[in-house]
């Protein structure tokens, strides 16, 4: 949409997640740095703990959601959450194993983008309870671009 300047304004729905060393202080610097790049958090879910999904054996996640309002593109904020994934402390092992923050794009207003590093929405999105949870907090009612169904309803 287009904000009171006039300047077109994205609105994009980022979950974290964090399932090793202090977490909670993993999201809070994750989130700060957020809001210090161009991004500010809108609204923000509660803080749900869950299970490991994929690769089983380590330890419980923490997870939530967050609105960010941004005048950046769906392929800077990406950019800028990898940046700020590294800032926090992660460490990239394996696909799915232990990591101190994730960042994942899951909407940016209700366009699709199908690249090799860069597909939104996630597509594994409405399979996950700890994606879905947090979000049907902050936006029950946005439309997925693609299944054509609403939050609250995944
Ligand atoms: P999953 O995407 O299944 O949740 P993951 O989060 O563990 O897996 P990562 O290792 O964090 O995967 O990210 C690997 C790459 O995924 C990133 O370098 C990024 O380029 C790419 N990627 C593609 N689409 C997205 C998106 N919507 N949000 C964040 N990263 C994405
Ligand atoms: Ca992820
Ligand atoms: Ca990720």
């Amino acid at each position: 949409y287009k904000d009171d300047r006039g300047i077109e304004m994205n609105i994009v729905y980022i979950s974290f997640g964090s399932n090793i060393g202090d977490r909670e202080k993993a999201i809070e610097d994750a989130l700060d740095l957020v809001n210090q790049n161009e991004m500010k958090i809108t609204k923000r879910s509660n803080i749900i703990e869950t299970e490991p999904y994929g690769y089983t054996d380590q330890p419980t996640f923490l997870n939530g959601a967050i609105e960010v309002e941004t005048e950046l593109s769906c392929r800077e904020v990406l950019k800028r959450l990898l940046q700020i994934e590294k800032e926090v402390g992660r460490v990239r092992e394996f696909k799915w194993g232990p990591r101190l923050i994730d960042l994942d794009i899951i909407f940016f207003n209700d366009e699709i983008y199908d690249e090799e590093d860069l597909k939104v929405p996630h597509p594994d999105m409405q399979n996950r309870d700890f994606v879905l949870k947090p979000l049907c907090e902050i936006c029950s009612g946005f439309t997925h671009p693609i299944l054509k169904k609403k939050v609250s309803e995944l």
